[in-house]
């Protein structure tokens, strides 16, 4: 089992506690943040899996994509859009975008965030 399946296994879904992408969106903890707007904010991941791996995250804390609401469509769309012109701009020749839910879906940080990776030859199906 790789690290990033255990961590995702063990992770706590509590659904109101504030996670480490709380601290980075309060700069408490620091981010090599690539872009930022009032309603989400863009960084590195610090742990990449490819070439370029950014994770692009609503400031509202969400904590799954399974607790998103019919309120939450507009932030939803504005994380994809920014996360697709910040592909665009990073990665001409084809990227992909991924939402990781729950701990089958190897979700390790329950704050909603989409990784965007690229820089490589992607396979399929994803492990
Ligand atoms: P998940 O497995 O929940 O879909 O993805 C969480 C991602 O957040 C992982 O790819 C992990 O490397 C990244 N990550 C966890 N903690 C930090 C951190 O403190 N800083 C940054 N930049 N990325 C983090």
């Amino acid at each position: 089992m790789s690290s990033e399946v255990e961590k995702a296994q063990t992770a706590k879904h509590e659904k109101h506690k504030e996670t480490i992408f709380d601290k980075i969106i309060a700069k408490q903890l620091p981010a090599d943040i690539i872009f930022e707007d009032d309603k989400c904010l863009a960084f590195n991941d610090v742990n990449p899996q490819a070439p370029t791996h950014f994770l692009v995250i609503p400031k509202k804390r969400i904590p799954t994509l399974d607790a998103s609401c019919e309120d939450d469509k507009e932030i939803l769309g504005h994380v994809l859009l920014t996360a697709k012109i910040l592909a665009q701009k990073r990665l001409p020749n084809g990227y992909r975008l991924v939402i990781n839910n729950g701990p089958d879906g190897c979700q390790s940080v329950y704050h909603l965030h989409v990784h965007i990776l690229g820089g490589r030859q992607m396979g399929w199906p994803p492990g």
